[in-house]
């Protein structure tokens, strides 16, 4: 178990930890130094021999009291991604295999939340099985946001069709408007800007809070510097807003926060200071 927030158990679901693309492609408005900038900040997150940054690629598995609610599915299996040959036409069981560390069988889950509709969130909604694209978790209801699926379908993606449709086909599928809330503990923060549907995810348990970036913010050098743009932004603006927003929340409570692509433990509290926010492991 990573943490307890009151009576919500979180586990992580580690797919991938390796290097992704270079800090200068993925933060293009951060100047020529972001390399250094960033290793300054986490020292070891940038690979020595390629300068990419090492992230993990991960969900978060909430046993609630009453639900066991998957936050994001990662890139899975056999799905196509010829932009990012390490993703393309995956085979590995390491995802399943964390779940299974977790004490869970897919069918064990009741919710699977996607933060928003990209490939590293929606991968193991979907598995082969005789050629055709099923729900991994026979069990789930899938709570997707509305205008992230709208965008997909309109552009026809691989992501919607190997990854999306099937659910929606399954019957499986709930497409929700941010603020929704899931049971007791769990509510989708809007954080529009990655896409147009972003959302966050606040779980609260008695006193206690939590807060689930997905991709409102990469890295914790972002802390420092919310105004810095990343690469794979819809509308890079609107994430910095989203971004100062979700910051200023997490200082302002003081409550823990899981950053989904954070270097591990991916846990940490946020502080305000000189005008910008302050990561502490
Ligand atoms: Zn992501």
């Amino acid at each position: 178990m990573l943490c307890k927030i009151g009576d919500v158990e979180v586990w992580r679901i580690l797919e991938i930890h390796a290097p992704f693309l270079t800090t200068e492609e993925l933060f293009p408005s951060a100047g020529p130094d972001v390399r250094a900038v960033v290793e300054a900040h986490v020292p070891g997150c940038v690979c020595a021999q390629s300068g990419r940054l090492i992230l993990p690629i991960q969900g978060f598995l909430l046993k609630t009291p009453t639900h066991n609610i998957l936050v994001d599915s990662c890139v899975g299996n056999d799905k196509t991604v010829p932009r990012h040959p390490d993703w393309h036409k995956r085979s590995d069981t390491r995802f399943t295999a964390s779940l299974t560390a977790a004490g869970l069988d897919v069918g064990d889950i009741h919710y699977v939340l996607c933060t928003h509709l990209h490939v590293d969130h929606v991968g193991w909604n979907t598995r082969l099985e005789d050629g055709r694209w099923v729900p991994t978790f026979p069990n789930a209801r899938y709570l997707m946001p509305a205008a992230d699926e709208a965008y997909q379908r309109e552009h026809s993606s691989d992501l919607y069709v190997e990854s999306v449709l099937p659910v929606i086909e399954a019957g499986q599928a709930e497409l929700v408007e941010t603020g929704h809330m899931l049971g007791d503990h769990v509510t989708l923060m809007p954080t529009p800007g990655h896409t147009p549907g972003h959302v966050s995810i606040e779980i609260t348990s008695g006193n206690r809070r939590a807060l689930i970036t997905g991709d409102a913010i990469h890295t914790t050098v972002q802390c420092w510097h919310p105004e810095w743009h990343f690469k794979f932004d819809a509308d890079a603006d609107m994430a910095v807003t989203s971004r100062r927003r979700l910051l200023e929340s997490a200082s302002e409570t003081g409550c823990i926060v899981l950053g989904s692509h954070f270097a591990l433990p991916s846990l940490g509290r946020v502080k305000s200071d000189k005008g910008a926010f302050r990561w502490e492991d």
